[in-house]
């Protein structure tokens, strides 16, 4: 690898897109302390909850008084000057997030019509819309955005995804003045010759600093595709402390890509922008662990007990 190419940098999704799929409900309290926990190893993008109905995810209810307490903590934490993320299903949450002090908000899209429809109950072409309106509007309120786009390689339930239905998206999201788009890999289908592919053709319409990838662990591959990513220029990486994760509308999909691999990888080949505290993050794990009483899958994790 070259001296010149961009160093990796860390979107942290275990709160939110880790949390949704725990059994186990954890209040806002707890949630706090796994963030501000988060905070204290170095994380500094961490997407903390979820605008979506509270009936539909009571794993992610209260993110409004969760942004509260946050916004207190911020003091404490000047330096690494934290950004909060929430999710923004819809208008509704929008408008909601709007009331809050969350510094950046991510929406949602899918390469497959069937995963919108299957996921929010809304068309591809619906959401396209939605977005039309609620990107500037976003960027008007002075809050980050990015646009998750799933199913980049593979769909549950249309089958592999042709990397030309990709670049359709793509190109429509660039229009709508999409910052940043998080190519997710849902599944964990992908292999990285499919990331190659998938690639190659996006980045002759948009620079690589305009992707984050959004890794599955579900095949073992996540590491690797990260490699290749990076090999390709990309250098944003989605990952969740421990490896929390998977998706209720994705079956057999396993956790997002451990955020303790990934910091490992990256830190032992000087790869990594930010000054991550591995055996902090460990520790936050750890508890998280004890709270969901159940054991998380990062292996670096499992190196780090005790
Ligand atoms: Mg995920």
């Amino acid at each position: 690898m070259t001296a010149r190419r961009p160093k990796a940098e860390i979107f942290e999704v275990g709160p939110r897109d880790g949390l949704q799929n725990q059994s186990r409900i954890l209040g806002v309290e707890a949630r706090e302390h796994f963030i501000l926990s988060l905070l204290d190893a170095g994380l500094r993008d961490i997407e903390v909850g979820s605008f979506v109905r509270e009936d539909r995810i009571p794993q992610l209810a209260g993110t409004q008084a969760l942004l509260a307490r946050l916004d207190k903590a911020r003091s404490r934490y000047k330096k690494l000057s934290p950004r909060f993320w929430s999710f923004v299903p819809n208008r509704k949450g929008f408008s909601d997030a709007l009331e809050t002090s969350s510094d950046g908000f991510s929406f949602f899209i899918a390469a497959s019509d069937t995963f919108c429809l299957r996921n929010v109950n809304r068309s591809q072409e619906d959401l396209f819309q939605e977005l039309a309106q609620l990107l500037p509007a976003a960027r008007k309120a002075k809050r980050l955005t990015r646009v998750y786009l799933s199913t980049v390689t593979y769909c549950p339930y249309e089958g592999p995804i042709r990397p030309a239905q990709v670049l359709r998206v793509v190109k429509k999201l660039v229009d709508l003045g999409a910052k940043e788009i998080a190519l997710g890999d849902t599944t964990g289908h992908a292999t990285p010759r499919d990331m190659e592919r998938l690639l190659t053709p996006l980045l002759k319409v948009a620079p690589a600093s305009r992707f984050a990838m959004h890794l599955h662990d579900t095949r073992g591959l996540s590491l690797a595709n990260v490699c290749q990513s990076l090999e390709m220029g990309v250098s944003k990486f989605d990952s969740s402390a421990g490896g929390l994760g998977g998706c209720p509308y994705a079956p057999g999909a396993a956790g997002n890509l451990a955020t303790e691999d990934l910091v490992y990888m990256l830190q032992q080949q000087d790869l990594l922008k930010a000054d991550i505290d591995l055996a902090a993050l460990a520790r936050a794990s750890h508890w998280l662990e004890a709270q969901l009483g159940s054991l998380l899958p990062s292996k670096v994790l499992k190196t780090l007990k005790g």
